[in-house]
């Protein structure tokens, strides 16, 4: 399989190119030359796989020409060995035809852990093929930098560099990170804004001396392994409820566009999906681009829900390529003059395509806490924020007749104060993380000064961390 840019660049790059770059050059996202398909019968066959198998299945047309499937499987069955649930990700019925599919059982308690798991073995294995040595470095609002150094810990081809708004995370979300002792793995926590240490990343990205220097790499949620590796869980959901000979919807809280993208990709595989339903907190880009083809960028603003508080979704840049028929010359186009103007020109035609596969729903966070009240008043399921926004968003549009499973994003636990505050229940902590408040946290604090960043991210790579 062969990988080209959104906007143009078409050198031809394999699964293990894209992996280590993340970003193409020309500033696009990758994306396979074709959508691998599977018959009726191929999706038949993956009803009695496991988890790990299935995944391998899913996703070695995509690693083609680059790993083979017997090495995925192996690399599959370490990833998800240290998930908390037999079945990875199990369904559960939340109310009548609608499930919630919980992707919150692995280390870091959030869906990240799905992919980036797997994302910790694909580096080993490319990086130990290559010889090369690595540095990661990531900005995080929380889940995705506790996920990435959670599957990263102690590997001896990359240090990892992660960067956090400093008093911004919750106190569970930091912890995870700021408690892994590992030599590998730099904290750093930035006086200033999720937008400040994203900004941070990619004006160490942007200098190209100090790119080359240090052999920067990304494992944010553009990276295609990552949507990748999220599409083998709407794939058994789906099969569950009897696909490829039924069709299922989906609904998804969504930020980035990642995990969503990862269910629309399964469609094009082959897998009977009817819709997509998109939910959304106030940051409601999204949901008023559905409406209305009104995307324009506004003030983040924080809610309950913080790993959705986005306005740019990138991975939807991906979306906007194939609604324009691959062509990469308008995508380049529109994403330019995105950047430029905050507002982004959809062609009408490509708007209403997007219209017949994807609904959304907003809900602000009075709405959510009264949705998880809800949910725990009628079924006694406790849901986390991010969660709840996604159930609700189910029930809206789900059609009778077609089971509606709900990607459950989060571990209630891990958002324990908007959990009370909606239930009055305290979500405990699973057994693996029960200490977290006992441990010792390790992070150094820096201005939002990048030569003060790079400096600490040289030296880290060098000597590793000395206490
Ligand atoms: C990252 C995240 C999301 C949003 O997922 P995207 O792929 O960015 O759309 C939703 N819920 C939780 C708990 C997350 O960590």
């Amino acid at each position: 399989m062969r990988y080209r840019s959104t906007r143009g660049d078409a050198r031809p790059r394999n699964f293990s190119d894209i992996l280590l770059a993340g970003l193409a050059e020309d500033g696009g996202l990758y994306m396979p030359e074709t959508w691998p398909r599977f018959s009726p019968d191929e999706w038949r066959a993956m009803r009695t796989l496991s988890y790990p198998e299935l995944a391998a299945r899913v996703i070695a047309p995509f690693a083609e020409g680059a790993i083979d499937i017997e090495t995925l499987t192996t690399l599959c069955r370490k990833a998800y060995a240290d998930f908390d649930h037999p079945a990875v990700a199990p369904l559960v019925e939340v109310e009548d035809g609608l499930f919630a599919l919980e992707l919150f059982h692995g280390p870091t308690l959030a869906f990240k852990d799905m992919a980036m798991q797997l994302l910790g073995h694909l580096f080993e294995h490319v990086l130990t093929q290559r010889g090369e040595r690595v540095t990661i470095v990531g900005a995080t609002s929380g889940d995705t930098g506790s996920a990435a150094i959670e599957a990263f810990r102690g590997s001896e081809h990359l240090s990892v560099a992660i960067l956090h708004p400093k008093g911004r995370t919750s106190d569970v979300q930091r912890r995870q990170m700021t408690t892994v002792t590992e030599s590998n793995i730099l904290n750093i926590a930035i006086d200033g804004t999720f937008d400040d240490c994203q900004d941070m990343v990619k004006a160490m990205f942007a200098d190209d001396a100090f790119r080359n220097e240090v052999h920067l790499s990304a494992v944010n949620s553009i990276n295609w392994a990552r949507i990748a590796a999220q599409i083998p869980y709407y794939v058994r959901a789906a099969l569950m409820f009897g696909a490829p000979d039924r069709p299922v919807s989906f609904a998804v809280p969504t930020g980035n566009f990642g995990n969503v993208l990862a269910a629309w990709a399964a469609s094009q595989m082959g897998l009977p999906v009817r819709r997509l339903c998109i939910g959304s907190n106030r940051n409601d880009i999204l949901t008023r681009f559905l409406a209305s083809n009104d995307m324009s960028v506004r003030v983040v603003e924080p809610s309950l829900s913080p790993s959705m508080d986005i306005q740019v979704s990138s991975n939807f840049e991906r979306l906007l390529f194939e609604l324009l028929d691959r062509d990469s010359e308008a995508c380049a186009d529109v994403m330019t003059a995105f950047r430029k103007t905050g507002r982004m020109d959809v062609p009408h035609r490509a708007w209403q395509r997007a219209g017949e596969m994807f609904s959304g729903l907003t809900l602000n966070d009075e709405e959510t806490s009264a949705e998880m009240r809800y949910l725990y008043a009628q079924g006694r399921y406790l849901a986390d924020p991010h969660t709840a926004i996604g159930i609700a968003a189910g029930r809206r549009g789900k059609e009778p007749g077609v089971p509606m499973i709900v990607a459950a994003t989060a571990h209630p636990a891990k958002f324990p104060d908007a959990v009370v505050a909606a239930t009055g229940i305290h979500p405990p902590l699973p057994p693996r993380l029960a200490d977290l408040f006992e441990r010792s946290e390790r992070f150094e604090t820096l201005p939002n000064d990048i030569a003060r960043i790079e400096a600490a991210v040289r030296a880290h790579r060098l000597h590793g961390h000395n206490r």
